[in-house]
C-alpha cells in the first residue's frame, strides 16, 4: 500500500501549481515545418514576424472621400473632386485644400489627405462633393505600420496556432510554419474489470472507455494520444506495459489510485523508484489524482495516475494533466480561468473539498444561467455527455443560493 498520509494531499491550488512550475521546466520538443492549414492546433516553435509594415500604406476603413479634416470647419463644405481611389490601386492624387477624392475601403489614403469622411454625408454634383460632417484627422485612416512595423514580432514562438494566428502568418506571407512537434501521450487503463472496445465484457466487467476520453482531450491539448492495451490489476504485467507507457513523452494512467488492495499503480511505481509530487488532492470528483516523475532510460519522464471513475478520469486531467501537455508541446502553459454564471437552482453540498460538479449551461446572450446536470457520482458518463461545464464549488461553501454567481469549467 502506498503511505498516503492526510497531510500530503494537497489542496487544489496547491496541486495545479506544483504541476505548472514542473511544467514551466519541461525541455522544448523537437521541430518540424507545416504547411499553414496543417500547422493549425499545432504550437509555433519560431515567431511570426511582420514581413512589411502593418498595414503597408495608409488604409483607408470607410468608402467616402479622402480630405483635409480642417477644410469641413463650416458646415456643409462644397470640395473639388480630383478623381477616385480604388482598393488595389496605387494613387497618384496628391489633395490640397479644397480638395478631395473619392476613396474605397481598403484603399490608400492619397497624399495630403488626412482624414475620409463616410460616403453617407456626401452628395455629388459633376466634380464638387458637398459634406455635411466634420471628421478629425486621423479618422477612417490607419496609418502605415500602426499595427505592427516591418520585422517587428507579431506572434511569439509558444503560441498555439488558431484562426487568428493563421490570419497573421498569411498576411505576412508565411506559407510555411516552424513548429513544435505534438507530445506523445501514452495511455493506461488498469483494472481487472476494465476490457477493450473490441473484447466482449463479461457480467461483470465494463468496456474501457477512459482510454477514449483522455485520446479526445489528449489531443484537444495538442497531444498526440497512444492507447496501450488494458492492464490487469497483476503487479508484474501492469509494471511491463507502465514501461512500454515511458517510451512516450508522457503517461496517464486511469484507475488503480485508490486505496483498494488492487490499486496497484503507486506500488508499481514505487518499485519504479518514481518521485511523487502529488498523492491526492483536496477535489470532488479526483481526489486520489497522482503526479510524479521517473527515470526511464536516463530520461525523466512524468506521468499522472488519474483515478479511473470516468468523470473523475476527465476532471482530472483538464485540471492536471494538461498544463503538462501544452509544456511538453512547447507552449507556454495558460494559466485556468473560471468563467462566471448565475445560478440556476440552489447547491449544497459538504464543505472541505473543492467540487467540479458536471452542470449545464443555459439561456442566451448575457443571460446564461448554470445547473448541476443531476449526476449519479463520478462515474456518469451518460449525465456527462449532455452537460457542457463544470460548477467551481468552493471548499469553503456549504450552500450557493438560486442566482448567485458561480465559477465555471468549460468542458
Ligand atoms: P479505480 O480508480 O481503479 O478504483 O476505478 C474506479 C471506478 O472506475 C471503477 O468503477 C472502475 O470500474 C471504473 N473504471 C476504471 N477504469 C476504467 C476505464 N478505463 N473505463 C471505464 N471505467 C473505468
Ligand atoms: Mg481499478
Amino acid at each position: 500500500m502506498p503511505s498516503t498520509s492526510i497531510s500530503e494531499i494537497l489542496s487544489f491550488e496547491d496541486a495545479r501549481h506544483c504541476v505548472e512550475e514542473h511544467a514551466a521546466r519541461v525541455r522544448r520538443p523537437e521541430i518540424q515545418t507545416l504547411g499553414l492549414l496543417q500547422a493549425l492546433g499545432g504550437v509555433l516553435a519560431q515567431p511570426v514576424m511582420a514581413d512589411r509594415d502593418f498595414p503597408p500604406f495608409r488604409r483607408a476603413t470607410r468608402d467616402g472621400f479622402a480630405l483635409h479634416a480642417a477644410d469641413l470647419e463650416k458646415l456643409p463644405a462644397s470640395l473639388k473632386v480630383l478623381g477616385e481611389v480604388k482598393a488595389g490601386a496605387a494613387s497618384a492624387l496628391t489633395i490640397g485644400r479644397g480638395e478631395a477624392a473619392a476613396i474605397m475601403t481598403g484603399a490608400p489614403a492619397p497624399t495630403g489627405s488626412d482624414a475620409i469622411v463616410m460616403v453617407e454625408y456626401t452628395s455629388t454634383q459633376g466634380n464638387q462633393v458637398e459634406i455635411t460632417r466634420g471628421v478629425k484627422a486621423g479618422d477612417y485612416i490607419v496609418p502605415k505600420g500602426a499595427e505592427a512595423r516591418q520585422g517587428q514580432r507579431l506572434v511569439a514562438s509558444g503560441a498555439r496556432v488558431d484562426h487568428s494566428v493563421l490570419a497573421l502568418a498569411a498576411s505576412a506571407g508565411m506559407v510555411q510554419l516552424t513548429m513544435y512537434r505534438k507530445p506523445r501521450v501514452a495511455l493506461l487503463a488498469t483494472g481487472d474489470e476494465i476490457v477493450d472496445v473490441d473484447d466482449a465484457p463479461g457480467d461483470s466487467q465494463i468496456r474501457n472507455s477512459n482510454s477514449y476520453s483522455l485520446a479526445a482531450q489528449v489531443q484537444r491539448a495538442g497531444g498526440e494520444a497512444v492507447i496501450l492495451p488494458v492492464a490487469p490489476d497483476d503487479s508484474e504485467k501492469l509494471r511491463a506495459l507502465i514501461e512500454r507507457g515511458l517510451e512516450s513523452d508522457l503517461l496517464l494512467l486511469s484507475g488503480g489510485v485508490s486505496a483498494g488492495r488492487y490499486d496497484l499503480v503507486e506500488p508499481v511505481l514505487e518499485e519504479l523508484n518514481a518521485e511523487f509530487f502529488i498523492r491526492g488532492a483536496q477535489i470532488q470528483p479526483g481526489k486520489p489524482v497522482v503526479f510524479g516523475r521517473v527515470k526511464k532510460n536516463a530520461e525523466e519522464k512524468y506521468f499522472f495516475g488519474l483515478p479511473g471513475n470516468p468523470i473523475s478520469t476527465m476532471v482530472t486531467f483538464e485540471l492536471f494533466a494538461r498544463p503538462m501537455i501544452e509544456a511538453l508541446g512547447g507552449e507556454v502553459p495558460r494559466k485556468l480561468t473560471f468563467l462566471y454564471a448565475r445560478l440556476k437552482s440552489a447547491i449544497t453540498t459538504r464543505t472541505g473539498l473543492t467540487r467540479f460538479l458536471p452542470a449545464i449551461l443555459s439561456g442566451e446572450f448575457a443571460d446564461t444561467e448554470v445547473e448541476l446536470a443531476g449526476w449519479q457520482g463520478s462515474g456518469d458518463i451518460a449525465t456527462m455527455a449532455r452537460a457542457n461545464c463544470y460548477i467551481v464549488v468552493p471548499p469553503d461553501r456549504e450552500r450557493i443560493a438560486a442566482g448567485e454567481w458561480v465559477a465555471v469549467l468549460p468542458r
